[in-house]
């Protein structure tokens, strides 16, 4: 197995994000696997300084070694997410000329752009008018200079479904989903968009996390 540990440096370190990372140093050793450490900061107006210190000097304390992470590196780095953005540039508009995301051009709403806020900012009837746009007049927007967020575009028919070891199998309306914000007007990805492409690329096999993520997973 590889897991990771994903805390976000937006607050000091407490026992609930302890209790994840012991599950996936557990899931990880206990098949002789890597268990890695990666940085999730891509909130930067909620950073809170010497956080990402404090996630460190925790995990040493308490023997939680990882194998991977952004202080000794290894093969699948960087493991800060500030130090990915090209990476998630290029998933973002490859997913719009792939047809699941698209530009937007609405106005940014400061909190709706936050990815804590971004959760319930959108209402999930929200008509994005940015969808009626053809790909050609949104680049020339772009070309011109206008601000854009990359939103993720949603087939509202049919269902999501997923497996959770813990809750079960979980089904989801698409309808019941909002087209977030994927990638920010200033470049950064949401969580929603960074976690997925970082689990991917850094080829996680098991993903351990709070319950409160059940119902962003399916997006
Ligand atoms: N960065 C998220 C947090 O700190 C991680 C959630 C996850 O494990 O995907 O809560």
């Amino acid at each position: 197995a590889r897991t990771r540990f994903a805390p976000s440096p937006t607050g000091y370190m407490h026992i609930g994000n302890l209790r994840t990372a012991l599950y996936e140093y557990l899931i990880a050793k206990s098949s002789g696997g890597d268990f890695l450490l990666r940085i999730e900061d891509t909130d930067q107006k909620r950073y809170v300084e010497g956080a990402t210190d404090i996630i460190y000097s925790t995990l040493k304390t308490v023997g939680m070694n990882w194998d991977e992470g952004p202080d000794i590196g290894g093969n699948y780095g960087p493991y800060i997410q500030s130090e990915r953005k090209p990476i998630y540039a290029e998933y973002a508009h490859k997913l719009v000329e792939l047809g699941g995301a698209h530009y937007c051009f609405c106005a940014p709403k400061e909190e709706a752009e936050d990815d804590e806020a971004e959760e319930n900012a959108v209402p999930a009837k929200f008509q994005d008018p940015c969808k009626r746009l053809s790909l050609e007049e949104a680049r020339a927007k772009i070309a011109a200079g206008e601000p854009y967020t990359i939103r993720q575009t949603i087939n509202k028919k049919g269902k999501s479904h997923f497996h959770d070891e813990v809750y079960g199998d979980i089904e989801i309306d698409y309808d019941d989903l909002d087209e977030g914000v994927l990638l920010k007007t200033d470049g950064f990805p949401t969580y929603n968009f960074a976690n997925v492409i970082d689990d991917h690329l850094m080829a996680i096999t098991h993903v351990v996390r709070g319950n409160e993520y059940i119902s962003s997973t399916p997006k």
